[in-house]
């Protein structure tokens, strides 16, 4: 009992007296391991690439009718999100990113209109169009997209405003 505690006591001081070599320590164990598990992962990816590879493929070919299904119906249920992805896809994301609700606002800022014909574009029919092209460097933002019918947004192709020659901005 005495020797438990005095073994304590012990224990205690020398973490006290140790603390900035043990938090050293521990840091540089940390970070040798760190390391070590990364390159162990690493090599097993590489030495496993092909299976995975396959593997992922044929999984994706025995469910690719299930996947579809599922794409399909998550698209159904969340065209804005479509929409958003695909504006962002042809931008090639950086850091600007047009989001669900940036296209929300601009169905309510139009009042369900094409912005270069105003006629009213089917519910789920409509594209998001970068006012300045993309092609020709417009930006990736709210400011730069409007909602446009499908034959609109079409017709304009990578034109900019002016050559279109719509609702000039
Ligand atoms: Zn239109």
């Amino acid at each position: 009992m005495v020797n438990a505690e005095k073994e304590k006591e012990y224990q205690a001081a020398y973490r006290l007296k140790n603390a900035t070599y043990l938090k050293e320590y521990f840091r540089a164990h940390y970070q040798k391991n760190k390391a070590r598990k990364l390159q162990e992962t690493r090599e097993y990816k590489n030495a496993h690439r092909d299976y995975y590879k396959n593997y992922l493929r044929q999984y994706f070919l025995d469910h690719k009718a299930e996947h579809l299904e599922r794409s399909r119906k998550w698209h159904q249920a969340h065209p804005e999100q479509k929409r958003a992805r695909t504006a962002n896809r042809r931008a090639k994301v950086t850091s600007e990113v047009i989001t669900k609700q940036d296209i929300a606002y601009c169905h309510r800022k139009q009042k369900g209109k094409c912005y270069w014909c105003s006629k009213a574009y089917p519910r789920r029919k409509y594209h998001v169009d970068h006012v300045w092209p993309l092609a020709k460097g417009g930006a990736n933002i709210r400011a730069n997209i409007v909602i446009a019918c499908i034959p609109c947004n079409l017709r304009k192709g990578t034109k900019t405003p002016a050559e279109f020659a719509g609702r000039l901005i």
